[in-house]
């Protein structure tokens, strides 16, 4: 497997709350979920460390024991979840309800078995050779019923804090939607399967900043976003976002919650 890839904050110099890593035949993306910590500082998080520590601590975590080839990939993210918890060293409130949280993608080629993981709102692209990718993500969260609110303005709601808040206290609950956070038990609720290495020909790994072009705009399908990806590299696939969000910055024509979204973006050629 051969992994190309990139992860851009919204804008130059601000942090960026996606991770990006890979190891030999290992690659994993995070997107760090809530408020920016830069619209957050003000509210409690529980947390001295932030979203950008979390991502950064998970994913290394993560990366170091999916590398464990004998290591299932749901025991491999439990086991970074829990090491991660442990980092904050008793200094932070676990349990409160905005604690840091990431949506988590592993692929994994594991001998003649491509392996995949997906926990929260990224994306896997998987192109097996049939005329349309299999893609898997994670939507549990943006099923939840928000109340009236209509369905044009409920992409701009999803943003503010009202929202977040009631996501927040549905995180891991039982009528909830997991995520990685500090409850290693979330990883044994993804979404999670395996090919057979000889039908997978590429496939990409992305946060939701780094799909747009398909599920938000509809200016690509996702084979057209694996060609992109294929001919240009990811970073044109940002390139092409970033020109894209800049045609909408009011988020009218397509309602979104940020003009702008870090973004994420690896492409695995086998
Ligand atoms: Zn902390």
């Amino acid at each position: 497997m051969r992994v190309t890839g990139v992860s851009t904050p919204t804008r130059p110099f601000r942090d960026n709350e996606d991770w990006l890593g890979s190891g030999p035949g290992v690659v994993v993306v995070l997107d760090g979920c809530g408020q920016p910590d830069n619209i957050a500082e003000d509210t409690e998080r529980g947390c001295a460390h932030g979203l950008p520590w979390y991502v950064k601590t998970l994913g290394t975590a993560v990366l170091r024991s999916a590398g464990d080839l004998a290591t299932p990939l749901d025991d491999a993210l439990a086991t970074a979840i829990a090491e991660t918890a442990t980092a904050h060293h008793g200094r932070c409130d676990l349990h409160h309800p905005s604690t840091p949280a990431s949506t988590v993608v592993i692929l994994r080629e594991n001998r003649r078995t491509v392996e995949y993981l997906v926990l929260g709102d990224s994306t896997i692209a998987i192109d097996d050779g049939s005329p349309e990718p299999i893609v898997v993500t994670d939507d549990r969260e943006i099923r939840i019923p928000f109340p009236s609110i209509g369905s044009d303005e409920e992409q701009a709601k999803r943003n503010t804090r009202e929202y977040m808040a009631v996501v927040e206290k549905l995180r891991n609950q039982p009528d909830g939607f997991p995520i990685a956070a500090a409850d290693p038990q979330a990883a044994y609720r993804a979404l999670a399967g395996h090919l057979g290495t000889e039908q997978v020909r590429r496939a990409i790994v992305a946060s939701d900043g780094a799909t747009r072009l398909v599920d938000r705009f509809g200016i690509l399908t996702w084979t057209e976003l694996l060609d992109l990806a294929s001919s240009g590299g990811p970073e044109e696939v940002i390139n092409q976002t970033r020109t894209a969000e800049t045609t909408d910055l009011e988020c009218k024509k397509w309602p979104r919650g940020r003009a702008h979204d870090d973004a994420t973006l690896a492409l695995c050629v086998f």
